[in-house]
């Protein structure tokens, strides 16, 4: 027991320490891209130059969105954990991202079957989950498709999230990298999504699957444990010192 709550500190340490550093990069960060984007606006520029301060640019908003994804993941403290309904996480989720989609000719099919179901973790990091997958399902179709999303229960109550996107696919060679923290494909991409997915999702005690077929489309597919299966988390402020009785 001592050994895993060493482990919990230093996890948290990590996580207070990211954060702390992300704070500090993000004011000279600002003051990168602040400047770069005040340069492009120069007349005087040649091309070359004009193309490196783009890169400049560029890669700093990348690293902005970097950070962001860093402070979010960190900040939730102890205690903000709950009993979440999922098809709620889904339309607030769905509400933020659908509408640019539409627009451009996508379509977005819902099938939350898993009315009122509930489960146990941190409402606003499943909605990021969640937020992801929809994201790269859209990113996955810029020609527009069919995003469908889907809430189901297992025979054994686990509650079954389903992303579903028409889009391009992933092919094989690069399936066992897609999960690593900072793998992309995207010019503009953090690579984080799915790596921070798993984690949360896992330390709901939950499992992340993806399925993929070349030019046919993506499932990503959340198995969330049933609130029955998982104790809520002691809340140590309420707990501090006092004794359960057995
Ligand atoms: P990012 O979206 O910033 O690239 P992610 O961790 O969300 O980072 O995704 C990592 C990579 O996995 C993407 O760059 C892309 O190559 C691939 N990927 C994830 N989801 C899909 C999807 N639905 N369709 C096609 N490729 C995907
Ligand atoms: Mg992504």
């Amino acid at each position: 027991v001592m050994r895993r709550l060493q482990q919990t500190e230093k996890l948290a340490a990590i996580g207070e320490m990211s954060a702390f550093v992300a704070h500090e990069i993000r004011n000279p960060l600002f003051a990168i891209g602040g400047f770069a984007n005040a340069l492009l606006k120069q007349q005087n520029l040649n091309e070359d130059d004009t193309k490196k301060i783009k890169i400049i640019y560029n890669e700093s908003k990348r690293l902005e969105k970097i950070l962001k994804i860093i402070l979010n993941f960190a900040r939730p403290a102890h205690g903000d954990e709950g009993e979440v309904d999922v098809n709620e996480i889904i339309l607030e989720a769905l509400g933020l991202l659908r509408m640019k989609f539409e627009s451009q000719g996508g379509k977005v099919i819902t099938n939350l079957d898993a009315k009122g179901i509930k489960v146990r973790g941190n409402p606003d990091q499943l909605k990021q989950c969640v937020i992801n997958g929809i994201k790269n399902g859209f990113e996955a179709m810029p020609n527009g498709g069919t995003m469908r999303v889907e809430t189901t229960l297992s025979a054994d109550n686990w509650i079954i999230v389903r992303i579903i996107d028409s889009g391009e696919g992933i092919p094989d060679d690069i399936r066992e990298h897609l999960f690593n923290p900072f793998f992309t494909t995207k010019s503009g991409g953090t690579g984080l999504g799915l790596a921070m997915t798993k984690k949360i999702v896992e330390d709901m005690g939950g499992k992340v699957k993806l399925r993929s077929r070349v030019n046919k489309g993506t499932t990503l597919s959340f198995y969330l444990p049933p609130l029955s299966l998982v104790p809520p988390a002691n809340n140590e402020k309420d707990t501090d010192g006092v004794v359960e009785p057995s």
